[in-house]
């Protein structure tokens, strides 16, 4: 390797780590409004932001996730930190935003339910492809502490609603919807199933290799038979106590009363093992097999298996950022990009650039987005660039302007030119 200084220098840039997209403007903008759609749904729902690390203690996520699962058995980013912990980056955020309220005491709190929103990474190794990443964002809301039907319907149709308000339209979604009754329900059901399963000959290997542990992962197996299997197999729906039933028929009568168009589907499990009840999947048109953009469930057992003493319950959902600018690629209904600029002074002499900064940073100051140019280009290319950045006016800044104390400010969509007082400019560009 050549050194530049004292520093080796790369035989050639580094490849992106497969699956990990950057996203660079204008794509970035794309990706900012979706996810800023689901936040301010959470926002006007009452949820309130919160952060919680990258990583937990691996136990976090393989328990609360479930052993059973393809995200704990092979799709961890798992590592050991130099002082001998297993740590994992998270796979997805629920776990750690209710370990992080069980460590804050907040099931002792007053007033819950506690309504949280989130935003950030997750990563989980799994074979890259169209909507399928190594690394993707999401954003999360959950609500702890409450088991009152009308919370599930809330938080179904605030999913709903952040879909709606990042651009989807209404009849490119579908929204799934099942029960799967209390964690009591399930050895009864899981000896009805496998009962089931034992019946059928040739089950594939990743069926077989759960069957005893959680025959309820048949539902989501890949294998090309499975779905054919799975279709005569017993129903969860059909085993769970008639409270769950009850609570069931509640949230589905206020959905109905919300106008949102549900479509019961019995074989929905999802591929995480905390859920109990309510669970549900928001799908959007055109994005082939992998068209989940969002989706999520009661998880009434989690602060349970995650060590706190006694049930607390919860809810919430998991909207997937990049597959939801994917969806609205394909559906052309992406908001186009705003121009990164309002006003661009264009520097006329190279040695006005002091006077052009301090013009820019007054109109930043007044809330103005400013650019000017660089590099001594000349006037008509920094009349390209401005263009580029989409600015509606430009303002140049010549040795005659700054003699006679003036700005020269030319409305680039109309083409048309007039000279304001130095001392008006913050006044003159602030506003359309
Ligand atoms: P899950 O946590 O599996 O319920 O996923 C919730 C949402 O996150 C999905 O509906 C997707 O929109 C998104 N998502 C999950 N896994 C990935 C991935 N590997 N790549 C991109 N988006 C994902």
């Amino acid at each position: 390797m050549r050194p530049l200084g004292s520093i080796a220098v790369m035989p050639s840039t580094p490849d992106p780590v497969k699956g990990a997209p950057d996203w660079l403007p204008p794509d970035s903008a794309a990706f900012d409004a979706v996810e800023g759609a689901f936040l301010e749904t959470a926002r006007l729902g009452g949820y309130e932001r919160v952060r919680t690390p990258v990583f937990e203690h691996t136990e976090v996520f393989a328990r609360a996730v479930g052993e059973s699962t393809d995200v704990v058995q092979k799709e961890m980013y798992t590592f050991a930190d130099k002082g001998g912990r297993s740590l994992t980056l998270r796979p997805e955020a629920t776990a750690g935003i209710v370990r992080a309220a069980l460590s804050a005491g907040v099931p002792r709190s007053g007033s819950l339910p506690v309504k949280y929103a989130y935003a950030g990474d997750c990563f989980r190794y799994e074979r890259p492809q169209a909507g399928r990443q190594r690394s993707f964002s999401q954003v999360d809301i959950e609500a702890l502490g409450s088991d009152d039907p009308v919370l599930d319907a809330e938080v179904v149709l605030l999913g709903w609603e952040a879909l709606r308000r990042a651009g989807l339209p209404a009849q490119a979604l579908t929204l799934r919807l099942n029960t799967l009754g209390d964690p009591e329900d399930r050895p009864a059901y899981h000896q009805v199933l496998n009962a089931y399963l034992d019946t059928v000959d040739d089950l594939p290997p990743d069926v077989q290799a759960r069957q005893r542990t959680n025959p309820l992962r048949a539902f989501d197996s890949k294998a090309p038979r499975m779905s054919e299997v799975m279709a005569d197999a017993p129903l969860l729906a059909d085993h769970v106590s008639e409270s769950a039933k009850a609570h069931h028929a509640r949230v589905v009568e206020l959905l109905e009363a919300e106008g949102l168009p549900l479509t019961h589907d019995p074989r929905l499990v999802r591929g995480l093992d905390y859920y109990t009840r309510t669970t549900f999947e928001y799908q959007a048109a055109g994005l082939g097999a992998q068209n989940a953009v969002g989706g999520g469930g009661r998880y009434d057992g989690l602060a349970q298996v995650l060590g706190w003493g006694e049930r607390f319950p919860g809810i919430g959902w998991a909207l997937g950022v990049d597959r939801t600018v994917l969806a609205l690629t394909g559906s052309g209904t992406l908001p186009p990009p705003r121009p990164r600029v309002a006003v661009f002074v264009v520097v006329a002499a190279p040695e006005l650039a002091g006077e052009a900064l301090s013009l820019v940073s007054a109109l930043r100051g007044a809330g103005v987005a400013t650019d000017l140019g660089f590099d001594g280009r000349s006037v008509k290319a920094q009349f390209k660039v401005a263009d580029r950045a989409g600015a509606a006016r430009v303002v140049i800044l010549g040795p005659d302007e700054v003699a006679r104390g003036v700005l020269t400010v030319k409305d680039l969509a109309t083409g048309e030119q007039r000279e304001i007082a130095r001392t008006d400019a913050t006044r003159e560009l602030v506003g359309p």
